[in-house]
């Protein structure tokens, strides 16, 4: 149960009929791993923290640069240096001192990967290349939990919920077969401030909807121009020949 301190901060949300005190409760009970504390991680953790997520485990292994900060607004000019996992622990705290966070400061194996994966409820991949998905897509199905995936680059981006619960849903890596070779970066391609903060905000609202039983982007992808102010969604479904989900498939016919 919400105490009258925890009532009056969450409200606004509480007023909504989709989230209600029940909502709310689900929110302040769950758990969420953020991993790349970056562009996507900076608004996503920003928003979740202040919502209410009651656990926040973040993980990455760099440290806040200053070309970092044109864009990565959980950091600040004074934590350049700092681990990014502190520098937002620090930030999420001044934000909502009622929550947990959990700042790992480590480039995860395979295997602690999969351990996290299943300690939370869903898996918010904030990271910005193709090796880290594909590792981060292949924990989450493997552990099966949803999976809420974001990309941005330039003036693009996408965003898609990957259902790790449901053998026949579409996973990452059906849609994108090649993210293993690594793909573009935004430190060569460069991108501009607020379309990663968009589409941040965006894995946030949509990380708080698959909390609530109310993903609405499941095998579905988002694509977002931020140059002509234009969206558009396709359907997405499993590749017959995707490794990952034939193995989910596998597992549960076993
Ligand atoms: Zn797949």
């Amino acid at each position: 149960m919400l105490n009258d301190t925890l009532k009056a901060r969450y409200d606004r949300q509480i007023r909504l009929s989709q989230i209600g005190l029940e909502g709310q409760e689900t929110l302040v009970n769950s758990r969420v791993l953020m991993i790349g504390m970056g562009g996507l991680g900076s608004p996503a953790s920003l928003y979740l923290a202040a919502a209410g997520i009651g656990t926040l485990t973040l993980v990455d292994f760099d440290v806040v640069e200053e070309s970092n900060l044109q864009r990565q607004i959980v950091h600040r000019q004074a934590t350049v240096g700092l681990a990014k996992v502190d520098s937002a622990k620090a930030t999420l705290h001044e934000v909502n001192p009622h929550i947990q966070i959990n700042a790992i400061n480590a480039f995860l194996s395979p295997e602690q990967l999969l351990t996290l994966c299943q300690q939370a409820d869903v898996v918010v991949d904030c990271t910005d290349n193709g090796f880290s998905r594909t590792a981060i897509n292949e924990a989450a199905m493997q552990a099966q939990k949803p999976l809420v995936s974001a990309a941005a680059i330039r003036w693009e981006g996408q965003l898609s919920v990957f259902d790790g619960r449901d053998p026949n849903a579409p996973c990452y890596l059906c849609f994108d077969p090649q993210a293993n070779q690594g793909g573009e970066t935004c430190d060569a391609q460069g991108i501009v401030a607020p379309l990663v903060g968009t589409l941040g905000v965006m894995q946030a609202l949509e990380t708080i909807k698959v909390l609530l039983g109310k993903a609405s982007l499941i095998g579905e992808v988002l694509l977002f121009d931020g140059l002509t102010m234009t969206q558009r969604k396709f359907k997405l479904t499993q590749d017959a020949d995707c490794p990952v989900c034939r193995a989910r498939r596998e597992k549960t016919t076993d």
